[in-house]
């Protein structure tokens, strides 16, 4: 059975306090979720709070990015080297607002992953396409380009520890969502170019849904065969929604 994951990105909210109240929250309701895992992507700034708040839950913490460097004269840049000895486990890459506004391209995201892996931190990919892209029939090749530019470069232990998100831009922070009949339609298809390289270990790949999805509609979403789980933005600075999104399988 594939992993189930609600991951929340918390982008550029929250002071360290309040994140970590946040993070606490959500420990305190986490013993609701079931089999679900349950992951914070927070700001660099809070890896150290939160790192503490969640210190013995289930919950597991991500970071929103890493540098494409090791290390050196990169001034404002932080390595998968500086993140991962928090505890973290995984790193948001590719988020359509990461190639937006610092012109993330796949050639900078191929040296973002190396980063990743060679510290011990587990990608969670993010591909989708613009309003413009899927209007005009081209959502199908816009990820498929993401997922071949990208992922098709890791090895074969490197894909069994990859998380894919598929978060159409024109959905994400806008209350406009993916019907689950869309959902469920892309999701079969980057599944279906993942194994066209990695074979039937693609059966086992969470993709996760991310835009506007919250607790009203993510059990209609999460019902869908090839959706397990979600990426969450407003929603996942309540507790109490992150939570009941994470219950709604
Ligand atoms: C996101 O940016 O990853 C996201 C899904 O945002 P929202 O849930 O706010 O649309």
């Amino acid at each position: 059975m594939r992993q189930k994951i609600v991951a929340g990105n918390w982008k550029m909210n929250t002071t360290p306090a309040e994140g970590e109240a946040l993070a606490k929250a959500v420990v305190a309701a986490s013993s609701e979720v079931k089999d679900v895992t349950l992951i914070l992507g927070v700001p660099f700034t809070h890896l150290c709070p939160v790192s503490k708040a969640i210190a013995g839950s289930q919950v597991k913490l991500a970071a929103q990015d890493c540098s494409a460097h090791d290390k050196g004269a990169y001034t404002g840049e932080v390595a998968a080297s500086m993140i991962a000895p928090f505890g973290a486990q995984y790193v948001i890459l590719g988020h359509s607002e990461r190639r937006e506004y610092h012109g993330e391209n796949s050639a900078v995201l191929n040296e973002k992953m190396k980063q990743a892996y060679a510290n011990g931190l587990a990608p969670i990919y993010c591909v989708g396409e613009k309003l413009e892209e899927r209007e005009s029939g081209k959502h199908f090749d816009v990820v498929t380009k993401q997922i071949e530019e990208v992922v098709f470069n890791l090895s074969d232990d490197q894909f069994d520890k990859l998380v894919v998100a598929y978060e159409p831009v024109w959905a994400i922070g806008t209350g406009k969502t993916a019907t689950a009949d869309q959902a469920q339609e892309i999701h079969a298809h980057i599944r279906k170019v993942l194994a066209s390289k990695f074979g039937a270990k693609a059966e086992n790949t969470p993709i996760l849904y991310g835009g506007s999805c919250k607790p009203s509609n993510a059990a209609e979403i999460f019902s869908k065969a090839d959706v397990d789980g979600g990426l969450i933005g407003g929603a996942a600075l309540k507790a109490e929604d992150f939570i009941a999104i994470a219950k709604a399988f």
